[in-house]
């Protein structure tokens, strides 16, 4: 069995402020070894359940967070920010499960550092037609390699989230949210016991249980709604898209791979324009 690992930082835990995961604050190599307990404990729970192989990919933020030499020795480590398939790279390789360590709520929704996919560019995002989350614009893409999302972890906001569109999904709560940038956290060492316990079974339920990958059979449209109108405008420059609002950009695909990518283009263009916040702040 060949398990899939795809890290975001905001959902890990004792992680309850962004600062703690942007590199240059004080608390960010310390939020590094909190990152690094969950996903040990996620791979240790793997191997439990008699994996062969565990790939992890650093979704978060350049992808340079996990240091390999804090990890379980047995894993596969993917960094560095260039990644075609960003948070979802390495999924193409093809497993038979895939586990998401760390995600968070949506942008707009409570949820601790609650935000979608990219910081002051993105606003909402809409896979044909329903709003989704990080971990669903996430989730299709592995879901497209025929991977089922069999298990997340993240804050009570997300794991409840993931619950309802996600059937059968496993679930592990490190933390209660209380605002954007307060939560209730439970020890990591407790948490770690949680991951590995529910890895485990949520792996070796595989075969009874069979969780479907996330796949949409149709063609595909993402919509994004961008914080700014310049925003939408330089993502005008990606492939496949068609402005459906002065802010909204529509990515369409006769799948989801190449909505996905036309996604990922347009999104990483839209974000080389400062919304007001920005401009406000280079300007102090
Ligand atoms: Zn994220």
């Amino acid at each position: 069995m060949k398990v899939y690992i795809t890290m975001d930082a905001e959902g890990i835990s004792g992680i309850y402020k962004l600062a703690q995961v942007i590199p240059g604050n004080s608390e960010y190599d310390y939020a590094r070894k909190l990152m690094a307990g969950d996903i040990n404990a996620a791979v240790a729970g793997a191997f439990d359940a008699g994996a062969d192989a565990v790939f992890v990919n650093d979704a978060h933020n350049n992808g340079d967070n996990l240091r390999i030499t804090d990890l379980d020795e047995r894993v596969v480590l993917c960094s560095g920010a260039d990644r075609p398939y960003t948070m979802a790279e390495g999924a193409q390789k093809g497993f038979d499960a895939a586990l998401l360590i760390g995600y968070h709520a949506r942008k707009g929704s409570k949820g601790v550092i609650s935000h979608s996919y990219a910081y002051g560019s993105m606003v909402e995002m809409w896979l044909n037609g329903k709003v989704i989350s990080e971990y669903e614009l996430i989730g299709y893409m592995i879901g497209y390699y025929g991977t089922p999302v069999v298990f997340i972890s993240g804050d009570d906001i997300v794991t409840a989230d993931a619950k309802e569109n996600v059937s059968g999904i496993h679930t592990v709560t490190v933390k209660e949210c209380i605002s954007n940038g307060a939560a209730s956290c439970i020890h990591p060492n407790v948490t770690a016991r949680m991951i590995r316990a529910e890895v485990k079974r949520a792996l070796e339920e595989i075969e009874t249980k069979q969780i479907k990958p996330m796949t949409i059979k149709e063609a595909v449209k993402i919509d994004v709604r961008y914080s700014a109108e310049a925003q939408a405008w330089k993502a005008m420059m990606a492939p496949n898209t068609e402005r459906i609002g002065e802010t909204i950009v529509r990515y369409h695909g006769k799948d989801y791979k190449e909505a996905y990518l036309a996604f990922v283009t347009g999104t990483g263009l839209a974000g080389t324009f400062g919304d007001d916040v920005a401009l406000y702040n280079k300007c102090k």
